[in-house]
Order: structure tokens, then C-alpha cells, then sequence
């Protein structure tokens, strides 16, 4: 069978087994791309989270030293959720970023991607091939962007078309040489919307990510996060959408036609104070599912706790004095005894001084001084208002 006829045989399966979008590029190395990884790494901008050899993320045939092309694939994912949980007062709620809501999008697009491997050997046996979702070497956006499926934004995100940057991106890698297809001519044009909204001006020199100033990175983390970010988190879980959602390419652009990415509403926004005590079975049964699960409940659970901060929720006091009093986790502890400053409940001074007694990790500690520094703040303040 000749590969153009195959490549179109492909591209028409592929829309039966729930694929967006299909595009096919060549498996030259990623000459631009390897400049802007070496600038990256030489600013510091790294998340860290990203394989260390540049070489293999630039160049296929480290991967596959048999590989012609490279086929890339992107899937759709909603933008906003419907019947949307109220975020009541004595109920405040967290959020994830649309990209981890519903099922694991690594899970669906590797398994579409398998079912299209079997699709093309079954067609031409000797083909070989391998393939990734967001986790392997390649660059799924400079793939994606070759083979044509969109451009790459000032937000640093893939733009389709037809579903903006709301998709999922995967690849395969193959020794067959498909013909390629042609890279869109769009481009973002003097819109700097995203830079300008970036609340840490992580998007730095249009197109160019500061991963370690990127709140989706931060909610990552495992330690505590950096002071300066605390306040701009939010009610950030997991991720965050906002470059995303003041894109004009993305306007009114929401697509729910693929059930696996059917948001749950309680677990897209979940109740912030639950979340402070879970077992790690609890975690796992509620979010084990979700791409946002990855790093585990502790970074889930400290930005919970900041959140609960962000809200000044007074409810929420009693069971942060328990967590920090007893969790025995230090990023926990002492991001309570923050967030308990931060909320300015009188109760909790009594409970940062005793704490400040007892407690021996000179992290926590650290905090408890800033907790009880902002209460400080906080009691002159309302000492000038009274005559
Ligand atoms: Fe490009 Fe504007 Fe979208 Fe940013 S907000 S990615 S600058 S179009």
C-alpha cells in the first residue's frame, strides 16, 4: 500500500477512535527548539520536571534510530464546567485546571495512540513505532506544531483552529516515511493578552516560560511554596488556566464530546476543609483518577490550605490549629500555622504561641514567627481605628 494512501486510511480511522486532530511531520532533529531549551536552561527557567537530555527531547532518532516521521494527535477537553458547584462561605471550594479534569488524559491518549499502532501494522507489519503522551522525551507542542495541527502561543500553549489550546497532544514516532503536512501560518499577531495577565510574569519574552515562577508548576511542588506566591495562588489545586482563559483564540470555545473528560464537579472544585485530613486511600478513591493526582495529596493539601488562607476562611480555624498542631508532615504544619496568621482568627494565637513552644523543625518555626507576625500586624491596625 502506498503511504499516502495508508496516511489517509489513518486519518480517517482516527477520527472513528475519538482523535481531534491528526498531523504528520518529518523526524528531523528540532533545530529551534534545541536553541530555546539550551536559552532555558541557561536562565534557570527549568520546572525540573522535564528530561534533562536536551539532545534526546530535540532529536527523534535518539529515540528511534529507524524513525522517518513523526505522527502527532490532539484530543479536546472541556473549558468550563457545567453546573458549576457554588463556592458558599462555609463551604469554600478549590479548583483544578481543565486539563485534569475527568479521566487522566495520559491513560486515553496512549491508549487512542495504541489502538492506532494496531491500526498500521496490521496495514504494513514492518512498521515500527513508539509512542508518548506529555511524559516522554519529545516536545508534544513542537511536534504538534510541525505537523501542522496549530501554532505555538505567547502562552506557550499549542493553539488548534477549531478548539483553541484546550486539547490533549501525543505522538508516535515511526520508521514509515508519511508525507507531512504543512505548519499553520497563524500566529498570536500583537496580542499580548497572556503575558499581561500572568499574575508572576512567568511568560517572559513572548513565548518563552519561567517554569520556576509558573503557579501550574508551583501547585506541583512538594515544599512549601515561595512567600511571594502565596497570595496570588488563589484557589488553585492544581494547575492554572488563566493564560489560557483571557486568550482571544480560545473565546467561547468549550467542547464536551468526549465523555472520559466529563468534569465531576466535586472533584473539579472540591471542598477545601475535607481535603485537610484525607487518608491517602480517601485521596486515591476521589482522585486517583485525574491527571492532577500525580505528585500524591501533599501538594494538593498545602494549597488547600492556602486557599482556605486566601478566603480568610474563619470556619476553617479550628481544624487548621488540629493540623498544625498534629500532622506530621512540616510543609503542612507550618503552612497551617501561615494560613492561620493570614486569616487573623484571634483564636489562633493562643494555639501558634503554644505551638511555638512544642514545635522543633526550624522550617515550621519559621513560620509560626510569620503567623503570628501577620496577627501582630493585623491587631495594630484595628488599635489605630479605636480612640
Ligand atoms: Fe497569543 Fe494573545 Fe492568546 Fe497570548 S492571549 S497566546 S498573545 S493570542
Amino acid at each position: 500500500m502506498s503511504l499516502d494512501k495508508l496516511k489517509q486510511e489513518i486519518i480517517e480511522y482516527s477520527r472513528t477512535i475519538g482523535i481531534d486532530k491528526i498531523g504528520f511531520t518529518t523526524a528531523d532533529p528540532f533545530v529551534e527548539l534545541k536553541e530555546r531549551l539550551r536559552d532555558q536552561q541557561a536562565l534557570n527557567y527549568q520546572s525540573g520536571f522535564e528530561e534533562p537530555d536536551i539532545e534526546k527531547r530535540t532529536n527523534p532518532k535518539m529515540l528511534m534510530p529507524e524513525a522517518k516521521s513523526i505522527i502527532a494527535i490532539a484530543v479536546a477537553y472541556p473549558s468550563r464546567i457545567k453546573n458549576k458547584p457554588k463556592n458558599e462561605k462555609h463551604n469554600r471550594r478549590g479548583l483544578f485546571a481543565s486539563a485534569s479534569w475527568g479521566m487522566d488524559y495520559h491513560h486515553v491518549l496512549r491508549d487512542r495512540l495504541t489502538k492506532l499502532e494496531a491500526f498500521i501494522k496490521k496495514r504494513e507489519p514492518t512498521a515500527i513505532m513508539t509512542s508518548m503522551v506529555d511524559t516522554g522525551e519529545l516536545s508534544d507542542r513542537a511536534v504538534a506544531e510541525r505537523a501542522g495541527l496549530g501554532y505555538v502561543g505567547k502562552n506557550c500553549a499549542l493553539i488548534t483552529k477549531e478548539f483553541g489550546s484546550y486539547v490533549y497532544l501525543g505522538e508516535m514516532i515511526t520508521n514509515l516515511p508519511f508525507p507531512s503536512d504543512e505548519p499553520v501560518t497563524d500566529s498570536c499577531g500583537s496580542c499580548n493578552k497572556c503575558v499581561e495577565a500572568c499574575p508572576t510574569g512567568a511568560l517572559v519574552q513572548g513565548g518563552q516560560l519561567d517554569s520556576t515562577k509558573c503557579l501550574a508548576f508551583l501547585t506541583q511542588t512538594k515544599g512549601f511554596l515561595p512567600d511571594e506566591y502565596r497570595d496570588k495562588l488563589g484557589n488553585r489545586l492544581y494547575g492554572m488556566d488563566k493564560c489560557q482563559i483571557v486568550c482571544p483564540k480560545n473565546k467561547t470555545l468549550d467542547f464536551h464530546h468526549h465523555p472520559e473528560f466529563e468534569p465531576d464537579p466535586d472533584i473539579a472544585m472540591p471542598p477545601l476543609k475535607p481535603l485537610l485530613k484525607m487518608s491517602n486511600r480517601e485521596f486515591k478513591e476521589k482522585f486517583g483518577s485525574i491527571a492532577g493526582s500525580w505528585r500524591g495529596k501533599k501538594p494538593i493539601q498545602r494549597n488547600a490550605i492556602l486557599a482556605l488562607a486566601h478566603f480568610k476562611d474563619t470556619t476553617a480555624v479550628d481544624e487548621l490549629i488540629e493540623v498544625m498542631e498534629s500532622d506530621p508532615r512540616p510543609v503542612i504544619r507550618g503552612t497551617a500555622a501561615w494560613a492561620l496568621g493570614k486569616i487573623g482568627d484571634p483564636k489562633a494565637e493562643t494555639a501558634l504561641k503554644k505551638k511555638k513552644m512544642e514545635e522543633k523543625d526550624k522550617e515550621v518555626l519559621k513560620e509560626i514567627d510569620k503567623g503570628l507576625s501577620m496577627l501582630k500586624n493585623k491587631q495594630n491596625k484595628e488599635s489605630q481605628w479605636v480612640f
